[in-house]
């Protein structure tokens, strides 16, 4: 009996030890996995791809230490200088706008913690990331190595111009607002290609509008009300 104890004694001990008990991986991964079900299953989010990133991506490694245990609440959170992840609805409603099947190449502008960035790195070829705040492309461009993203490149400069030298892009999304889609945006699409983005007001809610583009020609959908920090830069002096 005092064996048995013992060895009950040792075991969670071992489990506090690697960190498997309460504030360990297994906690984080239960959470992750009831986000999933509860934010993003049971309000309609149904790609296999874009559920299995999010099941995959670890979102409490992209917020401060300070926000660990609200990593997996349905809600946008700080990362410094103002700006904010985005809840996970809203990310996996955006990733799944996108219609991505895997061998895509796409254009993020607003890296910010580089989550998103790891979702589309989980489910396509390539990610081209820009970031115009120094101080959180250098974070986010460490975190995605550390974490052996090799198919996402974070690049340091405005947005508003997209990425020139890699483009076309088979899929862009900006997560930041704007009054309008920078042109060198939707010049840098492909033809069948699909750019999402929150266009209106910077400073009220947005349309989270979603552009196919055919042939040259540009077809607009509007899915619903989001909140989006400001894009910066070229688009606000337009
Ligand atoms: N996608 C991010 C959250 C984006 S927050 C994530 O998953 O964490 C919006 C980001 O857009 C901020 O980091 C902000 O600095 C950046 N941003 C604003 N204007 C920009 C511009 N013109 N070009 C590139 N990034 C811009």
């Amino acid at each position: 009996m005092r064996i048995i104890f013992l060895l009950l004694l040792i075991a969670s001990i071992f489990n506090v030890l690697t960190g498997s008990a309460f504030s360990g991986e297994n906690f984080y991964d239960q959470k992750r996995r009831e986000m999933v079900e509860k934010d993003l299953k049971a309000r309609g989010i149904k790609d296999e791809k874009v559920i299995n990133a999010m099941l995959k991506v670890k979102r409490h490694l992209f917020v401060d230490k300070k926000y660990l245990d609200k990593a997996y609440e349905d809600h946008p959170l700080p990362i410094g200088e103002g700006q904010t992840i985005s809840q996970p609805y809203v990310v996996a409603l955006m990733t799944e706008a996108l219609s991505l099947k895997g061998d895509e190449r796409v254009l993020e502008i607003g890296t910010g913690s580089g989550y998103q960035a790891a979702i589309l790195g989980e489910i396509v070829k390539e990610v081209y990331t820009v970031e115009i705040r120094k101080g959180l492309y250098e974070k986010a461009k460490e975190r995605l190595k550390n974490l052996g993203y090799s198919n996402i490149f974070v690049k340091y400069g405005d947005g508003y111009y997209g990425w020139e030298r890699h483009s076309p892009f088979d899929a862009i999304i900006v997560t930041a607002s704007a009054n309008h889609i920078p042109p060198p945006l939707l010049k840098q699409l492909k033809n069948g290609g699909r750019l999402i983005i929150p266009l209106g007001s910077t400073v009220f809610y947005q349309n989270l509008t979603l552009v196919h583009k055919d042939k040259d020609t540009f077809r607009v959908k509007e899915l619903g009300h989001v909140l989006f920090v400001p894009m910066i830069g070229e688009v606000s002096k337009r």
